[in-house]
């Protein structure tokens, strides 16, 4: 599996297009704004199809791109249901970001919960509910390949701020002791903003929580 880490969008959010030429098979990872634009030249060059599209949480920086992605690629579309709102009625974040931001509802095909298996790419991969940035933020953790993708729940030195709606620092302590530092140390961090970590090094180090 290739991992392309493709920061996109009007803050610079990580897109993460995984991608399998053997089997012709890809995922992504959010779709911040201009994302589609940035898979498209990789999944021809590489021989894929796009067949599923996992959202982290449904912040607007993080789904941005999604329907239009959808119509491109006839993804099916995976997240987690405490975001539903934010999901199926962009207009709330709209709202908050002075109408400058255009969203589309999205429509999702099937609604994840903590511990679902998921076969992608030929690999198992878990999903851990990690909420505390927001109600609904899942990681996807897949082991074979020692990787986990969090959302904005943490980041390297640093974690999700947890002051808009629905977000609890309590709740995002919790989420990141229980769900993402017993995970391996070993285990890479692909986070929703900046550089990659890893699990051993934010326990050591993440001033906000250690392990
Ligand atoms: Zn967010
Ligand atoms: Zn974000």
């Amino acid at each position: 599996m290739n991992i392309h880490a493709l920061p996109s969008g009007p803050i610079q959010t990580n897109g993460y297009l995984l991608t399998d030429a053997k089997r012709g098979e890809a995922v992504l990872i959010d779709a911040p704004g201009d994302i589609l634009d940035a898979i498209k030249p990789i999944l021809a060059k590489e021989g894929c199809k796009l067949t599923e599209l996992w959202i982290t949480h449904g912040h607007w920086d993080h789904t941005q791109d999604a329907a239009k992605v959808v119509r491109a690629t006839g993804a099916k579309v995976l997240a987690h249901a405490a975001d539903k709102t934010l999901i199926e009625n962009p207009q709330v974040m709209s709202a908050f970001l002075g109408g400058a931001i255009k969203l589309e509802p999205l429509h999702v095909d099937r609604w994840v919960v903590q511990g679902d298996k998921l076969d992608a790419l030929g690999l198992e991969f878990e999903v851990r509910h990690v909420p505390g940035h927001c109600p609904g933020n899942v990681l996807f953790y897949v082991a074979a390949v020692q990787a986990a993708f969090v959302g904005d729940a943490l980041f390297q030195g640093s974690v999700g701020r947890t002051d808009l709606p629905g977000g609890s620092r309590e709740v995002l302590a919790k989420s990141i002791t229980t769900q993402i530092y017993t995970l391996p140390d070993e285990t890479t961090v692909y986070a929703g903003h900046g550089d990659a970590t890893t699990v051993g090094a934010e326990k050591k180090t993440n001033p906000f929580v250690r392990g």
